[in-house]
């Protein structure tokens, strides 16, 4: 034997003896059958030797060549069972450890809250309209009986875009919008976002939710408002509610009324919540003003209607007990996640 392939083969077995992963392998591999490898060393070597002597190291080189491969091959399966094990072994799943929680998305509770107020009103027979939340003045305030200059428009602090339009102060700017397109009987809820410029407080925001009922037909009367009203309340709450109505005064309605139910806390007994009163304000309604009618092109001596409105995140703050408006807005997911 050739003492240069015999000194080769002991140093190849020692070097594979301590290669530690397929890497080291691959580079040994390189090393000795590369394009500048040991092996291809010899092979140029073998072209000096005599021809005599040529074909007898060409078999041993040849030889020693095929033990390199066989080997190499043989270890690098072995290396790769042992990684690929490992990896299992590092990657395997504790099915004793308790799952994640995954959190799910829910509707924000005001969506919540005028969901269930329209599935309710749905139910009665009321169908749903919407209103633009940038109106122009007439539908918003003249056409529903508010005069320029008339002092109800104080009563509602409303954010001009120029004279004639405005960010809607409440969401009646439906009513006229329907009136004008429908022939009575017209039986509709209008829901939606009202801004009025006011200072930000736990009580009162710059914008806040509404939705309106509009009735109109011929001999509509106050008994079909405070049936509307009662029924309303009660399924709202899940539960038989006293309710009281109250004189007020709305310019699109005549006459007009406040809406009082039992206070939900104290059961009428007073309580901070209803200021000791038992009753809590939660509804404006009324007839709808024969001017109104008459604007919407409804004439007055053949049909009566009445309306109302409330707010939603009143009626939100009462069914949660909540007691600031602002949360609502905040996005804090501590609030959020309880509803
Ligand atoms: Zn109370």
């Amino acid at each position: 034997m050739n003492p240069d392939i015999g000194q080769l083969r002991e140093c190849f077995h020692q070097e594979l003896l301590l290669c530690k992963d397929s890497k080291d392998i691959e580079q040994l591999k390189v090393r000795y059958l590369g394009k500048k490898g040991f092996l291809q060393n010899l092979m140029i070597k073998l072209r000096e030797v005599s021809s005599e002597l040529r074909p007898v190291l060409g078999k041993e080189v040849n030889d020693f060549k095929c033990e390199c491969e066989d080997l190499i091959q043989q270890h690098l399966k072995d290396h790769h069972h042992i990684e690929l094990s490992s990896q299992i072994l590092s990657e395997k799943i504790d099915i004793s450890l308790p799952g994640r929680k995954q959190r799910q998305g829910k509707a924000h509770p005001l969506t919540q809250m005028m969901n269930e107020v329209i599935d309710v009103l749905k139910n009665m027979g009321f169908s749903v309209q919407y209103g633009p939340d940038i109106d122009t003045d007439w539908y918003n305030y003249e056409g529903l009986n508010f005069p320029p200059d008339h002092p109800a428009r104080e009563m509602q602090d409303t954010f001009y875009i120029d004279p004639h339009h405005l960010l809607r102060s409440h969401t009646s700017n439906t009513q006229l919008r329907v009136m004008e397109k429908t022939t009575p009987p017209i039986r509709i809820i209008a829901p939606g976002t009202v801004y009025r410029n006011e200072n930000i407080s736990a009580r009162s925001h710059v914008f806040f939710h509404q939705i309106e009922g509009l009735y109109v037909d011929k001999n509509v009367s106050f008994a079909d408002l405070f049936a509307t009203m009662q029924e309303l309340w009660n399924k709202l709450l899940h539960q038989e509610i006293k309710t009281r109505f109250r004189p007020s005064y709305f310019p699109f309605v005549e006459p007009g009324l406040e809406v009082d139910i039992e206070c939900t806390q104290c059961s009428g007994k007073g309580c901070r919540l209803c200021k000791n009163s038992g009753w809590l304000e939660v509804c404006g309604a009324g007839m709808v003003h024969p001017e109104v009618l008459r604007n919407g092109g409804i004439d007055p001596e053949v049909y009566s209607g009445y309306a109302w409105g409330m707010g939603i995140e009143r009626l939100a703050m009462l069914k949660f007990g909540i007691t600031d408006i602002r949360l609502f807005t905040e996005n804090d997911l501590r609030f959020l996640s309880q509803f």
